[in-house]
């Protein structure tokens, strides 16, 4: 399968090239350090320009810092110029710099490029200007910001901390993908309150939150009778982003942040790592600044976009993104479209994303009049329940595996988890195997739109391979697919709406391929990032630093879940617990618990 990668960044000397959705990060406007010394002023922010504008759309927006926020900004963010050779191991806050005169440019060298672990001498040499912190956290999004609010609950001050990110907030990408998947701040998202990401303690629950907000008893009911008289409560997307804002200010995040791209993280001779930061053009003077700290957490989400290879060779061929569109970039064309004149869509896969498509097609038929025909092409139809055994069952039917989350509950607490723990190997891919596969929430609205289309006969679902797509003589995509018996059928259809997939090898991840190349971690039995049950990476220590890692990219790991906001929060917990143990940080016990909470139900900033 193509992808596309999400996040990547051109190498010493190499043309710049955008990709997919960061693109507009590297045109990012900000001022540089030269102007900020003219004004007299210290650069306040290291992000006042314009946000990157990732959902495509016509405008480029004001950067992000939410409303009421003031962001001191790391004075140390974007240094001016290298350091000489240092004192081993980094851990505190940051180091001055001395002229940039007489250096070679600041920019990765052959050498570097080349070598697996760095002297200071060596980044030195190449002109790069070396920040000292103890913890680095890279990525930005949700598995940044709840292993970073762990660490300030535990006690660690904002100095400590630096989030190397290409996004000003840390749902940014999340509320991309959720409002062109169709999940706009209106709706609700998949999970429940087993986890509230603005929230390591998890109470009170969202429903409580929102009976209190509505003054309505509605979500308390629905949490009483559910799932059986009524769906899985869950809580409304801009909900969630609210509180992720409020806790951020909480925790003074603004402060830690320092926008920029992540090129690689490489071994430190003496300990610990250097992570490599691309700053936004003409925000410092040199094109690379590398981050020394005893400790680096990963949290990059997805590598990248997946494509069908039928749906790639249409795009590229017949140079046309816009009858054939993935789920997760903008299309929202295709809904203008229909809302001026009929027309026919195909859509693929049989996931969440694919029933909220459905919906979004169908609400608009309701709301609007309008008469669009819907084709549903399954490659896995299913017809009812399923699974390995009695035990291991799903339920299903139309095409569709039914299931309220996106793992069995048990994988978060229950016997699931307890099992994974302790598989290696095969085992544990057979394991993933069995409880994987593409499933969507039973919810009672679309059951009932779909079966009003399926009586009214402008939804149709079908098996089968595509096997190709054309343009067809009228001017439409054509789609020629396998079908049972090794039939073969063709589809019509004004545009294409690919469901199937987020998932790219990890390698398409600029990052993540470099740290496969150079830290001496592997891949786990499923193929991703091999990491401990502390979530510390496979094979990278240096000297007394580690590295960690979190979301997507280590999936297949011992604890399943990990893509989840549960997940990045029991891998935050396990990287704070493992760093008090190392002496980094306080433990969470009993006292700082409640005395934190209190804190966090009282708004205190820490
Ligand atoms: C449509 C959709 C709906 C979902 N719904 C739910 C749900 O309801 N409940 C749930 O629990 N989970 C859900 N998830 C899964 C998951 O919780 C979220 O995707 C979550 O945002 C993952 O967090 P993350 O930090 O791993 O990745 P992200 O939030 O994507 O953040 C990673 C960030 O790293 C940045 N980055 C990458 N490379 C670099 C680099 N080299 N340098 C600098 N920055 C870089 C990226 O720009 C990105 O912003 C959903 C996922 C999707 C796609």
């Amino acid at each position: 399968m193509e992808s596309v990668a999400f996040a990547s960044e051109p190498d010493a000397g190499a043309a710049d090239s955008h990709n997919l959705t960061h693109a507009a990060a590297d045109r990012v406007a900000v001022p540089t350090a030269a102007a900020a010394r003219k004004t007299g002023r210290t650069m306040s922010s290291p992000y006042p320009g314009q946000t990157p504008n990732i959902a495509g759309g016509p405008s480029n927006g004001y950067a992000a810092v939410p409303p009421g926020v003031s962001h001191p900004g790391p004075a140390s963010a974007y240094p001016t110029a290298p350091q000489g050779a240092r004192p081993p191991a980094p851990p505190t806050s940051h180091i001055g710099a001395p002229e940039l005169a007489g250096l070679t440019g600041g920019d990765l060298t052959p050498e570097l490029v080349q070598t697996d672990i760095w002297s200071d001498q060596m980044v030195a040499a190449a002109g790069i200007p070396i920040v000292d912190v103890p913890f680095v956290s890279v990525g930005g999004g949700i598995g940044s910001f709840v292993t970073v609010d762990y660490l300030r609950i535990a006690g660690i001050p904002t100095n400590q901390i630096r989030i190397l990110s290409n996004i000003d907030k840390p749902w940014q990408t999340y509320e991309y993908l959720t409002r062109v998947s169709q999940i706009p701040r209106s709706e609700r998202i998949r999970s429940d309150s087993a986890s509230r990401p603005d929230n390591i303690w998890g109470f009170p629950s969202y429903a409580l939150e929102e009976a209190f907000k509505d003054k309505s008893l509605k979500s308390l009911w629905q949490v009483l009778v559910e799932p059986i008289w009524a769906d899985f409560y869950t809580p409304r997307a801009g909900m969630v982003f609210q509180n992720l804002e409020r806790e951020a200010k909480r925790i003074r995040y603004w402060e830690m942040l320092v926008k920029g791209q992540v090129r690689m993280v490489r071994r430190r001779h003496g300990g610990g790592y250097f992570t490599v930061l691309t700053p936004p053009e003409g925000m410092a003077s040199t094109k690379r600044i590398a981050y020394r700290s005893q400790y680096v957490h990963l949290a990059v989400g997805y590598p990248g976009l997946k494509f069908l290879p039928e749906l790639q060779d249409f795009r590229t061929k017949n140079q046309d993104f816009h009858h054939v569109v993935n789920a997760y970039e903008d299309h929202e064309h295709v809904y203008t479209y229909l809302k001026s004149r009929p027309g026919t869509v195909l859509v693929r896969g049989g996931g969440i994303v694919a029933s909220r498509v459905l919906q979004r097609l169908m609400d608009d038929r309701e709301k609007f009049g309008l008469q669009t025909q819907i084709v549903h092409l399954f490659r896995t139809y299913v017809h009812g329940t399923h699974g390995k055994h009695v035990w291991l069952r799903r339920k299903g039917g139309n095409g569709f595996a039914y299931q309220g989350f996106n793992y069995p509950k048990s994988v978060w607490g229950g016997q699931l988890k307890a099992k994974i723990r302790k598989l290696e190997g095969p085992a544990r891919a057979e394991a993933y195997k069995d409880m994987g596969g593409t499933n969507t929430p039973w919810r009672r609205r679309w059951q009932a739109q779909m079966n009003a289309g399926r009586a009214q006969n402008w939804y149709h679902t079908l098996e089968g391979t595509a096997e190709s797509v054309a343009v067809g003589p009228d001017g439409k995509t054509l789609s020629t697919v396998k079908v049972g018996g090794g039939q073969r059928t063709q589809i019509s259809a004004d545009f294409i709406i690919d469901c199937t997939g987020l998932q790219a090898d990890i390698t398409e991840h600029r990052l993540l391929a470099d740290l496969i190349e150079h830290s001496g971690v592997g891949r786990n039995p499923v193929g991703r990032l091999d990491v401990e049950r502390t979530f510390e990476l496979r094979g990278t220590v240096s000297g007394e630093g580690r590295v960690y890692a979190s979301g997507s990219p280590t999936l297949g790991g011992y604890f399943p879940g990990v893509d989840t906001f549960l997940g990045l929060q029991v891998a935050a917990q396990e990287i704070a617990d493992d760093l008090a143990r190392r002496g980094f940080c306080h433990r969470i016990g009993p006292v700082r618990s409640i005395s934190q909470w209190l804190k966090w139900a009282t708004n205190q900033q820490i």
